[in-house]
């Protein structure tokens, strides 16, 4: 008899070892474990019923009792050509999450989700509207990365790709994934649900199956310090961007509530022992917002904090991606518009700190930072 749905074990939420464990207990060899963990990482199955070389009696059981992943895929959308995929995925208890999947000639990227919702109620974003709904557990965010490993192949492989010369991105010799990075800049703060997610990022990373390099991981954060101070204390070498989004107290609080706790010097601080600790190049996102922190003297207070703060001496490690603001409907701001935006990046240039301008995907398919809303 078949167990029903919601009280069959994910198997995304279990590590190698914990597979080869739950085949033993049902009195089967622990290399039948390895094997539903390969067809899972390394050859992207969907379902059980992909894994042919497994005896059918451990099929059967594995299909009665098991799911692999438990979100619904409830709609997606494509843009820049069928370039963009917005997917927009239920979960179990009916809240909707998003991931957006961006192929370039270079590489294929996942914006991936950490929550459903965001507490953290910063002003410009269509995700803090929603507030606060769910934490997702370790298989939901991972369920995401191989979905979009899953449609990468797809999308590569579709003559559209070649017809845009986008048939190249790299292949490991050893998988079939394509897919090169995966950002923790979807839905939700990754640092609030910290233990979750850098589970997942060992997942993902783990040798003996999706086999993800430490560096193809960015995760992005409101500027939490206590996770930045953890993620400085971990083994594998992920990306961090922080989104600072103004360089002094009353107007950071005034667009990012988090600023109370941890203010600019605070973070900045946080930032440097990281970015020392570490070695590795921070970047801070800076959202422009018409009037409201996108000015002249906006960006020379920010080449000031950044040149003569906490980071004074470790200015070779860190970079500014500024982020035209994309619409949310109903919120009261406007994006910058493209003098300001060249105005801004001039100051930080010619203060020598490398400042860059986000190219946006999926804007028309409301699939750009900060427009995921579960809609
Ligand atoms: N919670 C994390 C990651 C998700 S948001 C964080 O806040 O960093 C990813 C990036 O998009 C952040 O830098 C965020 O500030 C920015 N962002 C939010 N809303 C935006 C909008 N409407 N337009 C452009 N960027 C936005
Ligand atoms: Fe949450 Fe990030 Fe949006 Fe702020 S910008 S509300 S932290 S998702």
């Amino acid at each position: 008899m078949s167990t029903p749905p919601s009280n069959r074990i994910n198997l995304l939420d279990l590590s190698l070892p914990e597979i080869e464990d739950l085949v033993e207990r049902w009195g089967e060899p622990r290399y039948r474990g390895r094997q539903i963990y390969r067809r899972i990482y390394v050859n992207l199955a969907a379902s059980v019923a992909e894994m042919h070389e497994l005896p059918g009696r451990l099929r059967g059981r594995i299909e009665a009792e098991t799911t692999v992943g438990n979100l619904d895929c409830a709609g997606s959308q494509s843009g820049d050509g069928g370039l963009t995929r917005k997917q927009l995925f239920r979960l179990p208890e009916g809240e909707a999450v998003e991931s957006v999947l961006m192929i370039y000639p270079d590489r294929a990227t996942v914006c991936v989700s950490s929550q459903a919702g965001c507490p953290m109620g910063c002003v410009f974003c269509a995700t803090g509207k929603l507030g606060f709904l769910r934490n997702l557990t370790t298989a939901q965010i991972v369920e995401q990365v191989l979905w979009a490993a899953r449609t990468t192949r797809t999308i590569v492989e579709s003559p559209a790709c070649e017809a845009h010369g986008l048939g190249r991105v790299p292949r490991p010799v050893d998988s079939p994934k394509n897919l090169t990075n995966v950002v923790f800049m979807g839905m939700g703060e990754a640092f609030n649900n910290y233990d979750a997610w850098w589970k997942s990022v060992e997942r993902l990373h783990d040798p003996d199956g999706f086999n993800m390099g430490a560096r193809s991981f960015t995760v992005s954060t409101v500027g939490l310090v206590p996770g930045i101070r953890r993620l400085g204390e971990e083994s594998l070498p992920v990306n961090l961007a922080v989104s600072l989004h103004a360089a002094d107290d009353e107007l950071r609080t005034r667009l990012m509530p988090v600023n109370k706790a941890f203010p600019v010097r605070v973070l900045l601080e946080a930032t440097r022992d990281y970015a020392k600790k570490t070695g590795r190049r921070v970047s801070f996102e800076y959202v422009l917002l018409q009037e409201q922190n996108d000015g002249v003297e906006h960006a020379e207070r920010l080449a000031d904090e950044l040149s003569n703060g906490p980071l004074g001496d470790c200015r070779t490690l860190i970079h500014v991606n500024l982020i035209p603001w994309n619409p949310v409907p109903g919120t009261p701001l406007s994006r910058s518009g493209k003098n300001r935006v060249l105005a801004f990046q001039d100051v930080l240039r010619k203060a020598s700190i490398p400042c860059t301008v986000r190219v946006e995907r999926g804007v028309e398919i409301g699939a750009a930072c900060g427009q995921l809303a579960g809609t």
